[in-house]
């Protein structure tokens, strides 16, 4: 018997986590379950991630994780349960599919929508480094990593190679954000050499957004960032019926967590009225991903009758009349099932690539120093800034290169704006264009700092292109 671990979760979570392992214990899958807390009640036990130590080691013990919704309380706790389960299991992989399913009415239902998103769950904006500089910048740090990167498009090609997929789309910002964004579009890249049987081609986000509306159906599969990934995939869920449907998978090398896209829906709580088509979705995942194939496939063709009879609930009913509850759902679902007993090849479990190793044309360390950006906080005028960074440069070896407000460049060419605000990034480098050393950066700091304040500081290395 194998054993999952089942968060309940908050708002409409008990209610379709309930639906749900009854319709699992109807399928006889061998599966027991082992019920713990996260979500709302951890954090008001003072669990500050929201997820409680029983429920951690039962998730290293059983490795699979199916769970409700969870509400993220604003004003107490650290931050997102959801977002901490992420990261403690390392789940890097996140997979939203979006298929047409039969007698589910949606704006797009004419096109052929068959797709997959696989979103990097770990990093870009989301690793949560954020700073309030000044009392008027704060900043958050996009953070991606080679690591990152190639795990996602290894992830991506095995994947659809796994599911006979013919192309992964890789989806990034990359003309703009080059170094993070541009980072996964030439990991993709080279990654993408190693798949000659698979089609890779790589398209700009917001081109991607519109493509997704005006012709989803060229779609195959798309690998991209965090927060690309977070909003495409909402897209996604769109053209196929919505979150009453949308599932999705967290896979880790350890760990893997399923669950519904939406969340937990506090306005209909409690009133037998949410829809657990979505968290059977995930379940569905799970199923394959256990190699409980038949027992997926079972409660798959379940759905498609209950919905061929009109059952529906509230949600997507065409009116609220004809609509049945969460638990007639679910029961009309059991009536359904007929065992299948036809032999499913298993092709959908997620296969985790071994640990990557490093790619090649990506050096393992920067060998010098060319320039450093002090961020100053002042709330000087530019052209004073500037003169008095230039009379206290007087004599010293530095130079200054340029200046940045709000990532708009400011100086050598001065512009004229009001819009300024309190944080300078200045960059200096070497009057002789030697790369600076360790001692000339703290040299250059106590400089500064003769007549300014500075929060941050940041090396920029040679990197020999
Ligand atoms: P939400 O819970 O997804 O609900 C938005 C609306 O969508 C609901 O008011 C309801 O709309 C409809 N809806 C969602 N799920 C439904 C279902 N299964 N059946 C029928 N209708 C459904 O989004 P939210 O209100 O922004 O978030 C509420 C809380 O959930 C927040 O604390 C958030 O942090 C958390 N959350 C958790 C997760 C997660 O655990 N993965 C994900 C997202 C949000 P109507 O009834 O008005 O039609």
């Amino acid at each position: 018997m194998k054993k999952v671990t089942i968060f309940e979760g908050d708002g409409i979570g008990p209610e379709v986590i309930q639906a749900v392992c009854k319709i699992i214990k109807a399928s006889k899958a061998p599966l027991a379950f082992d019920f713990q807390i996260a979500g709302k009640k951890a954090f008001e036990n003072n669990f500050k991630t929201g997820v409680t130590d029983d429920a951690m080691n039962s998730i290293y013990e059983n490795k699979t994780v199916l769970k409700g919704p969870l509400e993220t309380p604003v004003g107490y706790g650290d931050r997102s349960a959801n977002v901490a389960l992420r990261k403690l299991c390392q789940t890097y992989a996140n997979i939203r599919p979006a298929k047409h399913f039969p007698h589910i009415r949606s704006h797009f239902q004419t096109v052929p929508v068959d797709l997959i998103v696989i979103r990097e769950n770990l990093e870009d904006l989301y690793a949560g480094i954020e700073h309030q500089q000044t009392p008027s910048v704060a900043q958050s740090l996009k953070v991606m990593t080679t690591l990152g990167c190639e795990r996602i498009c290894r992830f991506a090609f095995e994947y659809a190679l796994s599911l006979n997929r013919q192309k992964v789309t890789c989806v990034t910002k990359a003309n703009i954000m080059k170094a993070t964004e541009g980072l996964l579009k030439s990991v993709f890249e080279k990654c993408a050499k190693d798949y000659p049987q698979l089609e890779a081609d790589h398209m700009i986000v917001d081109n991607c957004a519109h493509q997704l509306v005006v012709a989803p159906d060229q779609f195959d599969m798309i690998v991209t960032s965090n927060l690309n990934g977070d909003i495409l995939s909402d897209l996604t869920s769109g053209l196929v019926g919505g979150l009453g449907i949308a599932s999705s998978a967290n896979i880790g090398s350890k760990y893997s967590i399923f669950e519904a896209v939406h969340g937990s829906a506090p306005d209909i709580a409690g009133k037998n009225s949410a829809n657990p088509m979505a968290l059977i979705f995930a379940s569905i995942m799970m199923l394959h991903h256990l190699e409980f194939v038949n027992e997926a496939k079972m409660i798959e063709n379940a759905i498609v009758s209950v919905l061929k009879e009109g059952i529906f609930t509230s949600d997507l009913a065409s009116s609220t009349e004809d609509s049945v509850g969460t638990n007639e759902f679910s029961d009309a679902i059991i009536d359904a099932m007929i065992p299948v007993t036809e032999f499913i090849p298993h092709h959908t479990k997620f296969e985790v690539p071994s640990n990557p190793l490093p790619l090649s044309g990506f050096p393992d360390q920067y060998s010098s120093v060319s320039a450093i950006d002090i961020f100053l906080s002042s709330k000087k005028s530019l052209e004073t800034i500037v003169a008095e960074i230039l009379k206290l440069l007087d004599g010293s070896p530095f130079l200054l290169q340029y200046v940045w407000n709000r990532g708009t460049l400011v100086y050598p060419d001065l512009i004229e704006t009001n819009d300024f605000v309190d944080q300078w990034q200045c960059q200096f480098s070497r009057q002789d264009g030697a790369p600076l050393q360790k001692s000339d950066t703290k040299n250059l700091l106590e400089i500064i700092e003769k007549s300014f304040e500075w929060m941050h500081i940041e090396k920029i290395f040679d990197r020999g292109t």
